[in-house]
C-alpha cells in the first residue's frame, strides 16, 4: 500500500514536476492508519493532499505523501427545512455539490466547479460568488496525527474566516480531515447578491439549478481549466488594509476598488487590480505567466519549473509592495511553506 518514488506531476493542478519518496492512496481508514504508522516509525515528514488544486510543490517530497481518497456520502433529514449531509474527505467537491443539488439539498450551488476535495474545503473555507463553505459546515471530523485520536470539531471551533480557519493556524500540519458534515436547506434559498452572478441572471428568478449553471458558465469563461493550462486558482488572497491606507491610495489611484468592512475600519482590495495596475498581467518568468484574462491566476504556460512560479510570485509581491505599500499573501499552499522573511 506504500508506493515508492511516485510522480506527483499529475496530482497537482499546476502540473509541476515533483515526486514523493513514499506515497499512499488512502481509500480506507485502515490504509490511512498504516501510512501514518509507516511515517511515524521512520520519523518521516508527512504531506496530505486531496485534489492538489491549491498546492505549489517546490521540490521533491522526501517523506510520505498521503492522498486522501476516503469516499461516501450519507444524510439525515433534520426537519422540514434542513438536512445534514456527511461527506468523506476524498469526495470530489464539484461532484458533491452536483449530488446535493440533484437530491434537493440546497445552499452549495454558488460553490460549483471549485476543484479539489471535500476534505480540503474547510481548510481555507473555500468561497465564491457570495458564499463560503463555512456558511454550511456544521462540523468537521478530524484525526490528530500524533495521538491517532478522532474528534468532531463544531463550526465555532473551526473559526472560519476569509480563506482561513483553525486548520491553517493551530491545527496546521497536525490534523487530518476525515469528513465534513454540512447542514443544507430543503427549500431553495437562491443567493444572487454577488454582482457578476446577478448580472448574468438579470431578469430571471433563478432556482438553484440556474444558479449552478450560471456559476459554471462564468467560471469557465474566466478561469483556465487546469486540464488544459496548469494553475492553482487565485494565487494570492485579496489583501485587507486599513481605511486610512485605502484613503491614501485613493489619492494616487482614484479608481482603486475596495470593499469596506462592517465596522468601517478596514477595506478589502482586489489583489487582481493591484497586480494588473502594477503591470503584471500577461507577463512571464520562464514557463510561468500571469494569466491574460485574470491577473490573480498564475499559469504554467510552458513547462514551468516551481522556481519559475516562485520567482514570478515573489517579483509580483515586491512590486505591489513597492507601488502600493500592500503586502500580498499567497492563497496557494507552498510546500515547503512560504515564508515572508
Ligand atoms: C481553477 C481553480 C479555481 C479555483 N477556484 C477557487 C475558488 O473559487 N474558491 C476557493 O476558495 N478556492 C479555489 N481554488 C483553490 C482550490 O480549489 C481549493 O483550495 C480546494 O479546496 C483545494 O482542494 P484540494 O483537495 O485540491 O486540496 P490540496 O490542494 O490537495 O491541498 C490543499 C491544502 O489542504 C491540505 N489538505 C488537503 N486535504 C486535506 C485533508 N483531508 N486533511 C488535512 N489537510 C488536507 C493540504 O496539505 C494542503 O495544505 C481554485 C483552484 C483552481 C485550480
Amino acid at each position: 500500500m506504500i508506493q515508492e518514488h511516485v510522480d506527483l506531476q499529475s496530482l497537482n493542478t499546476f502540473g509541476l514536476k515533483a515526486s514523493a519518496r513514499y506515497f499512499c492512496h488512502a481509500d480506507s481508514e485502515p490504509v490511512l492508519n498504516e501510512a501514518l504508522r509507516f511515517a511515524q516509525t521512520r520519523d518521516l515528514p508527512l504531506l496530505v493532499i486531496g485534489g492538489g488544486s491549491n498546492l505549489l510543490l517546490r521540490e521533491d517530497f522526501s517523506g510520505v505523501v498521503i492522498r486522501m481518497a476516503l469516499s461516501g456520502i450519507a444524510h439525515e433529514v433534520r426537519d422540514d427545512d434542513s438536512v445534514c449531509v456527511d461527506a468523506a474527505s476524498g469526495e470530489n467537491w464539484h461532484d458533491f455539490v452536483a449530488h446535493c443539488l440533484a437530491q434537493g439539498w440546497y445552499g452549495l450551488e454558488n460553490l460549483a466547479l471549485i476543484p479539489g476535495s471535500v476534505g480540503a474545503a474547510p481548510i481555507q473555507n473555500i468561497g465564491a460568488y457570495g458564499v463560503e463553505a463555512g456558511d454550511f459546515i456544521e462540523s468537521v471530523r478530524v484525526l490528530d496525527i500524533a495521538t491517532g485520536q478522532q474528534q468532531t470539531l463544531s463550526r465555532e471551533a473551526c473559526d472560519f474566516g476569509y480563506r482561513d480557519s483553525v486548520f491553517k493556524r493551530s491545527l496546521r500540519g497536525n490534523t487530518l480531515i476525515l469528513g465534513v458534515r454540512f447542514r443544507l436547506w430543503r427549500q431553495p434559498q437562491p443567493n444572487i447578491r454577488y454582482a457578476a452572478l446577478a448580472e448574468s441572471l438579470r431578469g430571471k428568478q433563478p432556482g438553484p439549478q440556474e444558479i449552478f449553471d450560471a456559476v459554471c458558465a462564468i467560471r469557465r469563461s474566466k478561469l483556465p481549466d487546469p486540464a488544459e493550462l496548469g494553475n492553482a486558482g487565485s494565487f494570492f488572497k485579496n489583501p485587507v488594509i486599513s481605511a486610512a491606507h485605502y484613503a491614501r491610495l485613493q489619492q494616487v489611484a482614484h479608481d482603486i476598488p475596495g470593499f469596506v468592512s462592517g465596522d468601517g475600519h478596514s477595506v478589502k482590495v482586489p489583489a487582481a487590480w493591484l497586480i494588473e495596475r502594477a503591470g503584471w498581467k500577461g507577463r512571464s518568468v520562464g514557463g510561468a505567466a500571469v494569466y491574460e484574462r485574470q491577473a490573480l491566476v498564475i499559469v504554467n504556460r510552458d513547462h514551468a519549473s516551481a522556481q519559475d512560479v516562485v520567482t514570478l510570485a515573489t517579483e509580483i509581491m515586491a512590486s505591489v509592495r513597492q507601488q502600493f505599500g500592500v503586502a500580498l499573501e499567497p492563497e496557494v499552499q507552498w510546500v515547503p511553506p512560504f515564508s515572508a522573511t
